[in-house]
């Protein structure tokens, strides 16, 4: 592995940063006070080929690796969270698992809008009984009928939901049960029989809309089961392979935007007649923050990079995930420990990074599964 990014991805980085700063940032605060969806900056990302970046370019993406795709969403997370969990769901749950496993007809029909960017989209797998144990607890069905699937049943916690034209929903196809029992089935939102709540009122990330929906005899085509009708639950673990590097990737950026926060904050605020900077109780903070943040940032990448070369990636996938996003939570909480008081208001933008960074280790695994997952993998 070359431990150098590339001339391509440095110079994404910088495109991406630029964006980040001059329409992420400013809109950060409002995004998080109003719950506005941030549709100005993701136009604009649209208009640059980024919410397709990782998409081949037949089906209108910008053919970038996976790496590329970490660092923008790590550069998006460094301006907003909110924003960030959007394009990281787009690009990760949507996206991905269209690319992979659709058929050609479907890629021309759902992903290459997607990879424009006129449409957003969403992966639903979690329902009231179903989070963690996906295999054993689904309920939504999908029934044959004729020449299309009948769809019954609720998701919960849908990132992108109402917002989305196209979701990947993980049903039951098989009534029997087993391990080929769930299908992913393409479901345009619009479809009659769709009804989505209000979005969830959340601690954090309320930019990001988050909603339950139910479904009632929702009907579309047989041809709309994504790859191999019984093999849902195996394609929705790869997609979530994808999409833990995605969330690892953002919260690399948060913690990064936490710790920039703190080293401007410890070298303006004085007590005892000098810059906190100068005590060493803040300085070991720092160190900490440096230098765990760039082992997570490089452990996220070296993920992407795994996928990037066809190698198996779940090991690394849920390690970066796991890391990543436990060493921002302390990331987080130590830069509100060094803004003191003003850590705690809504004055400086810690506050608002450590709520957004508390759904990382929870959202596409958490952190007990990744564990989970890496023990297995390890002692296999
Ligand atoms: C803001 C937000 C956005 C989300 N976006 C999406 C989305 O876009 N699409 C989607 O499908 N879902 C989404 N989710 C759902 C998310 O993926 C689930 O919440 C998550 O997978 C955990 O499932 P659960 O909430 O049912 O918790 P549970 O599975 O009920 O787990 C509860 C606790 O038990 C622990 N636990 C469970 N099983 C075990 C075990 N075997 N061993 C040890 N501990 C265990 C868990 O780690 C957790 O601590 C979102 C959630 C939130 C909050």
């Amino acid at each position: 592995m070359n431990f150098e990014l590339s001339t391509e991805q440095q110079s994404l980085r910088r495109l991406v940063r630029d964006v980040v700063e001059k329409e992420v940032k400013p809109l950060a605060r409002h995004t998080d006070e109003t719950g506005e969806f941030p549709w100005g900056p993701l136009r604009t990302m649209a208009g640059l080929g980024l919410l397709g970046l990782n998409v081949p370019e037949q089906y209108d993406g910008a053919g970038a690796d996976h790496v590329s795709a970490a660092i923008l969403v790590e550069e998006i997370g460094r301006g907003c969270g909110s924003t960030g969990l959007i394009v990281a769901a787009h690009l990760g749950l949507a996206c991905g698992p269209l690319n992979k496993f659709g058929a050609e007809e479907q890629k021309l029909l759902y992903l290459n809008p997607l990879a424009r960017g006129e449409v957003i989209g969403c992966l639903g797998l979690t329902e009231p009984g179903a989070g963690s144990d996906l295999a054993g607890g689904v309920r939504t069905l999908a029934e044959k009928r004729g020449d299309a699937w009948v769809i019954n049943g609720s998701k919960m916690w849908l990132t992108n939901g109402a917002e989305a034209k196209t979701a990947i929903l993980l049903c039951r196809t098989d009534k029997a049960g087993g391990s080929r029992s769930l299908s992913q089935i393409i479901v345009p939102t619009d479809a009659p029989g769709i009804t989505f709540g209000k979005p969830e009122k959340k601690m954090g990330l309320n930019g990001s809309h988050t909603y339950a929906v139910s479904l009632e005899n929702v009907t579309v085509p047989l041809e709309n089961v994504l790859g191999r009708e019984g093999y849902g639950l195996h394609q929705t673990l790869e997609a979530l392979d994808g999409g833990r590097i995605a969330i690892g990737a953002l919260s690399v950026g948060l913690a990064q935007a936490a710790y920039e926060a703190s080293l401007a904050y410890a070298k303006e605020r004085t007590t005892f007649g000098k810059p906190i900077a100068e005590h060493q109780a803040i300085q070991t903070k720092i160190a900490d923050m440096a230098t765990t943040i760039e082992a997570a940032r490089w452990l996220v990448y070296r993920a992407a990079w795994l996928r990037d070369q066809g190698q198996p990636f779940t090991l690394l996938a849920a390690q970066a995930k796991l890391f990543a996003t436990e060493i921002a939570e302390k990331v987080c909480y130590d830069a509100i420990q060094i803004h003191g008081g003003y850590g705690y208001s809504r004055e400086y933008p810690v506050e608002r990074i450590y709520r957004d960074n508390r759904l990382m280790a929870i959202g596409e695994g958490t952190s007990e599964i990744q564990r989970m997952v890496i023990a297995r993998l390890v002692l296999a």
